[in-house]
C-alpha cells in the first residue's frame, strides 16, 4: 500500500484524518489521485475550487437550525442566520429571482419539495421520460414522483432527437397536470423555457425547470434563463454550477412561501449548514467575470469535441449539442454502451453508458455513452485539446470492444501525462506524478 503522506503530503490526508483514520484518509488520497489523474467526461460532475471544499468542511457542521433565518427552532443562531440570508440573496442577484431557498439537501428531494408544495398525491405530473433524458423525479415510475403521482412522460422525437413541443401541449391538454417540468440529465439541445411556459399556463400547470445540469450556464449566460418564464426553478449546486453537493429551490414571490413551507416543515428537519456556506461561496465565484468565460468555455469545449467525435464516424444523438453534454449512439460502432464506458475506465478516461432515445438494448446495457466538459473545462483543458481527446476516445471505444487491454493502458498513460499540466482544482496537486 502507497502511504497517504507519500500520494499527498499537502493534502487532507495529511492531517488530522489521517492521524484519526489512516484508513479512511487513505482511501480519500486514492480518490484524490482518480480525479486527478482521469479525465472526468461525466457530465453532472465537476471540480469545487478549494475554497468551496473548505467552507464545507467546517464546524458549521455542529449546528442545528431547523426554520429559517430569524424563525428558528434553536437557540444560538446569530452567525448561521447571517450565512443562509448571504447565500440567499446572493442566489436570488446571481438568478434574477424573487426569492431563494438553499436548504434541499440535494436535487432529489429538490423536486420532491415541489410536488408537495404544488400537487397533491394522485395528481398528473408531466416531465421528460427517464431513458428520452429527463430524471428520475419527472415522474419516472420506479421513483416516488412517479408512484404517488400520476407522472405522464413526453419523449424526444425519433427523427430529430429533440423535444416536439407539440406533443407535450397534446398530453397536457389530455391530462391536465398539476406541474411541468422541464430539464433533464441527457439533453444535449437547449430548453425551449418560452414554448413550455406557453403550455403550461394554457392549461393552468405550475412550470418547473430543472436546471440542475445547466445552471452554471445559465449564470454564465451560455444558456438562456428560464427566469421570467418559469416560477419555480430547482436546482443542484454540485454541477456545472460549480458548488457543494445541494441544491437550490428559485421562485417569483407568489411560489416563495409554499416552496419554503414544502422544503420546512413538510420535507426537511435541520439544514445542512456547511453545504449552505459552500454554496455562499460557489454563488461568489461564479458572480465574478471569469465565470462567464467558464461556461462559454464548457459549451466551445462541447461543441468542439461533438465536432470531432462526427469526423470520427460517431453518431450523436440530436446531431451535436448546443451545452456541455454529448450523447453518443454507439449502434453503428457495434460497441454496447457498458463495454465501452468499462473500457473507457481503464483508459483513464471516465464516462456513464447511458440509454439512448428508443434504444433497442435494455437500461442496464444501453446502446449510449454520455459526455461532457464542464470538469475538464474547469481543469483550463481547451479546445485545442479536443481532437486529442476525441482521438483517445476513439481507440478507448474500439480496443474496450476488441478486449485490448494494452492499448486502453497506453491511452491511460498518455491521459496521466496530458493532464500532469492541467491540476485540477481543489484536488491535491502534488498527487500527480509523486506515486506509482
Ligand atoms: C442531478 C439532477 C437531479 C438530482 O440531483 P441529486 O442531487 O442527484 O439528487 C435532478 N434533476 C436534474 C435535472 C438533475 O440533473
Amino acid at each position: 500500500m502507497i502511504s497517504t503522506t507519500e500520494i499527498d503530503p499537502a493534502g487532507i490526508a495529511g492531517d488530522a484524518l489521517a492521524a484519526a483514520d489512516p484508513q479512511l484518509a487513505d482511501l480519500v488520497a486514492r480518490e484524490e489521485q482518480l480525479q486527478s489523474r482521469t479525465l472526468r467526461l461525466i457530465p453532472s460532475e465537476n471540480y469545487v475550487s478549494a475554497a468551496v471544499l473548505r467552507a464545507s468542511g467546517t464546524v458549521l457542521q455542529n449546528k442545528y437550525s431547523e426554520g429559517y433565518p430569524g424563525r428558528r427552532y434553536y437557540e444560538g443562531q446569530q452567525v448561521i442566520d447571517q450565512i443562509e440570508r448571504l447565500a440567499r440573496s446572493r442566489a436570488e442577484r446571481l438568478f434574477g429571482v424573487d426569492h431563494a431557498n438553499v436548504q434541499p439537501y440535494s436535487g432529489s428531494p429538490a423536486n420532491l419539495a415541489v410536488y408537495l408544495a404544488f400537487a397533491e398525491p394522485g395528481d398528473a405530473v408531466l416531465g421528460m421520460s427517464l431513458p428520452m433524458g429527463g430524471h428520475l423525479t419527472h415522474g419516472w415510475k420506479v421513483s416516488a414522483t412517479g408512484r404517488w403521482f400520476t407522472g405522464v412522460q413526453y419523449d424526444v422525437r425519433r427523427d430529430t432527437g429533440r423535444i416536439d413541443l407539440d406533443q407535450v401541449r397534446d398530453l397536457a391538454r389530455e391530462h391536465r397536470p398539476r406541474i411541468l417540468i422541464c430539464g433533464g440529465t441527457a439533453i444535449p439541445r437547449t430548453i425551449d423555457f418560452a414554448g413550455f411556459a406557453a403550455i403550461a399556463q394554457e392549461v393552468g400547470a405550475v412550470l418547473v425547470a430543472d436546471i440542475g445540469h445547466i445552471a452554471g450556464l445559465v449564470v454564465g449566460g451560455a444558456h438562456p434563463s428560464p427566469v421570467g418564464h418559469a416560477p419555480v426553478i430547482t436546482t443542484t449546486t454540485h454541477k456545472t454550477l460549480r458548488g457543494p453537493r445541494g441544491a437550490m429551490i428559485l421562485t417569483d414571490n407568489d411560489h416563495a412561501k409554499a416552496v419554503d413551507r414544502a422544503v420546512f416543515p413538510g420535507l426537511q428537519g435541520g439544514p445542512h449548514n456547511h453545504t449552505t456556506a459552500a454554496i455562499a461561496v460557489a454563488l461568489h465565484e461564479a458572480a465574478q467575470p471569469p465565470f462567464a468565460d467558464y461556461a462559454r468555455a464548457v459549451v466551445a469545449n462541447a461543441q468542439a469535441l461533438a465536432a470531432e467525435l462526427i469526423t470520427r464516424g460517431y453518431q450523436l444523438v440530436s446531431g451535436g449539442t448546443d451545452n456541455h453534454l454529448i450523447l453518443i449512439d454507439l449502434t453503428t460502432k457495434g460497441v454496447p454502451g457498458k463495454i465501452a464506458a468499462q473500457g473507457l475506465d481503464r483508459a483513464g478516461l471516465v464516462t456513464n453508458y447511458n440509454t439512448v432515445p428508443y434504444d433497442p438494448r435494455p437500461p442496464f446495457d444501453p446502446s449510449g455513452l454520455r459526455i461532457g466538459t464542464p470538469a475538464l473545462t474547469s481543469r483550463g483543458i481547451g479546445v485545442d485539446q479536443m481532437p486529442i481527446i476525441a482521438g483517445w476516445l476513439d481507440r478507448g471505444i474500439a480496443a474496450a470492444g476488441r478486449g485490448n487491454e494494452e492499448e486502453l493502458a497506453t491511452i491511460r498513460a498518455e491521459v496521466f501525462e496530458l493532464l500532469g499540466a492541467y491540476p485540477a482544482p481543489g484536488v491535491g496537486e502534488s498527487s500527480v506524478g509523486s506515486a506509482s
